[in-house]
Parts: C-alpha cells; sequence; structure tokens
C-alpha cells in the first residue's frame, strides 16, 4: 500500500498523496523528475510511463533544416529517472480508470495511482483526410519528421527530385516548409516543397507578420496553395480547387490534438481537440 502523507497546495489547500504516476515525459515532466527529490522526501513514489526518449520539437526546425543533427534533439527520459529514483515504465498508457485510480499501458499492465498527472502532448490526425497516402508523416513525435528527412537525403543523393507537400499553413507548418526546402537546397537544390493552407499562411498572425511570411516563402520558392485538400492519392495530394500536386511525401501539420485515449478514458475534452479540460487545480 502507498504511505501517504499531506501537503499543502499554493492556495492553502491540503492534498492527500502517496503513489504519484507521471504518464508521457514531455517538457513539464522532465523538469518534474529533475526536481522529484522534493516529493520524495516527503515519501512519495513516483513512476513515469514513457513509451520512448523525449524529441524537442523546438529544436526540431533546426534539425530538419539540415543545420543540427537528429542525435541532438533527444533527451531520454529513462536515464534522467534512474538518476533520479523515479520508476520509468517504458510503454504508452492506453486507458485511465479515474474512478479506480489505475490507468492501463499498451503491455497490459494496470498501474494504480493516488495522483496522476497527464503530459502527453498532441498528435495530428490523418482520419480527417479522405484518401490515402503511402508516405504521410504526422509532425508529432517530431522524430518522424527526422525519418522523412533521411530518407529525403538517400532519394536526393540518387539523383532524383523529391517533392514534399506540407498540408496545414500555420506556423508549424510554414516552418516546415521551409525547413524541407532548405536541407533541399543545401543538398544540391532539387526537389519541390508544397505548403497547402485553406485559409491563407499563418493566419493567426497579424497581417503584416503574413505578409512578410509569404514573401519569404516566394523567396524561397515554398509554392503556396490557398485551397483545401479534397483527397490524399499514392504520388499526389488532390485540391479542392482542382490543383494536382506530387507528392513523394506528406507531412500533416493541421493543428494539435490530444492522445485519443484521454477521451475514450471518459475524461472530459473539449470538443474541438480532444484537450482534456482542466480546473484552476489542473
Ligand atoms: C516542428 C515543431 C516545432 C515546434 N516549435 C516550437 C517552438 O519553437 N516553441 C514552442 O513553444 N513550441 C513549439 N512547438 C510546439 C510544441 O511542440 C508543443 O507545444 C510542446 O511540445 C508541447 O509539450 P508537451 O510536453 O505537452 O508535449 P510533448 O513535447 O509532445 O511531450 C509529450 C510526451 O508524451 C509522450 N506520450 C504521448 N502519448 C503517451 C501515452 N499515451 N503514454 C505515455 N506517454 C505518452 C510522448 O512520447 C512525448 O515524449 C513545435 C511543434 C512542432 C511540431
Amino acid at each position: 500500500m502507498a504511505r501517504r502523507f499531506r501537503a499543502a497546495g499554493r492556495d492553502g489547500l491540503a492534498a492527500t498523496m502517496g503513489k504519484s504516476l507521471l504518464l508521457g515525459a514531455g517538457h513539464v515532466h522532465l523538469h518534474l523528475i529533475s526536481r522529484c527529490q522534493e516529493l520524495q522526501v516527503g515519501g512519495h513514489e513516483v513512476t513515469v510511463v514513457a513509451p520512448e526518449v523525449f524529441w524537442y520539437s523546438g529544436l526540431a526546425s533546426g534539425v530538419v533544416a539540415g543545420d543540427y543533427p537528429p542525435e541532438l534533439d533527444r533527451i531520454d527520459g529513462e536515464r534522467l529517472a534512474t538518476a533520479a529514483g523515479v520508476s520509468c515504465l517504458r510503454t504508452t498508457a492506453t486507458a485511465i480508470d479515474s474512478a479506480s485510480k489505475v490507468v492501463t499501458t499498451a503491455n497490459g499492465r494496470q498501474v494504480g495511482y493516488d495522483v496522476c498527472s497527464l503530459n502527453v502532448g498532441s498528435t495530428s490526425d490523418p482520419s480527417l483526410l479522405a484518401g490515402q497516402h503511402p508516405r504521410l508523416y504526422r509532425v508529432k513525435p517530431v522524430r518522424l519528421l527526422f525519418e522523412l528527412c533521411a530518407d529525403l537525403d538517400i532519394k536526393v543523393s540518387a539523383g532524383e527530385a523529391p517533392s514534399v507537400v506540407v498540408i496545414g499553413a500555420g506556423v508549424t507548418g510554414t516552418e516546415l516548409a521551409c525547413c524541407f526546402r532548405h536541407r533541399l537546397s543545401r543538398n544540391g537544390g532539387r526537389g519541390r516543397v508544397s505548403l497547402v493552407g485553406r485559409g491563407g499562411v499563418t493566419p493567426e498572425l497579424p497581417g503584416r507578420a503574413r505578409r512578410s511570411l509569404e514573401r519569404g516563402l516566394a523567396r524561397m520558392k515554398v509554392r503556396f496553395n490557398q485551397a483545401g485538400v479534397d483527397r490524399l492519392e499514392e504520388g499526389r495530394v488532390v485540391l479542392d480547387d482542382g490543383t494536382e500536386l506530387p507528392a513523394d511525401a506528406v507531412v500533416l501539420a493541421t493543428g494539435p490534438r490530444a492522445p485519443r485515449f484521454l477521451r475514450s478514458s471518459g475524461l472530459k475534452c473539449h470538443d474541438g481537440d480532444d484537450a482534456v479540460i482542466v480546473d484552476r487545480h489542473l
């Protein structure tokens, strides 16, 4: 049975804690792991569930552009955890039973907790698009983008001119399109990068920033298409204005969605992106 102690929160609320389960070793949990002695001193038992090493998205664009090697982008959360005396389960959480306080993992374990903390990040959802493409890359985890980069490098060294279509022209898609273009250019300039966005380039930014980005895209020879995607097909992306874009690879930057298991576990989630609804205590 877990040992328990009483901890006073910032607002004076007392919380009963014992077994802490951290789902995901993202930005916040990595920081928490590095400071978990403060929890352990109070008799707290900490376990983290993390399927793989952490890939740092802030550096991902530089890796895609070819400025940094992928190895520089990873943090081994398990190593950090072990050094901090935190148990690490190398698996994925697949369900949370918040009534019984049990998390089920992909390797079939049932892990009990007193307090469960979520830092499982986001993903993009290919099911929103009609059709299929054999080389469809979500932007998260960013490791997938590095796999695409390795594939592009092989094609370029074999004398091919690969075409990449980035779907979603928000800040992530626009930045990635420029980085892919940069990578292809520094490797000989062959290949083509297209960016697709129904609402224009980075509609979330103010007008001046948007126009500056549009000029930057044109300068870099990233082809921007203001349209929606009708469907994916092998070797191409068909837009709803009839344009057909050649596509050896498709990158999905259509905005973040929370992992599905959170909603299917019965947690209250936003309709649009499945993000868990939190209160003032998170
Ligand atoms: C290309 C790119 C560039 C970006 N650049 C920036 C930037 O410069 N600045 C910025 O502020 N934001 C940037 N972002 C956005 C940023 O990635 C996110 O806002 C941020 O990563 C969210 O952090 P997080 O810790 O919540 O999730 P993440 O960093 O995604 O970490 C979540 C972790 O949880 C793990 N996990 C997932 N599911 C499960 C599960 N079921 N069970 C257990 N573990 C799980 C994952 O393996 C991952 O390690 C960028 C995003 C992309 C795609």
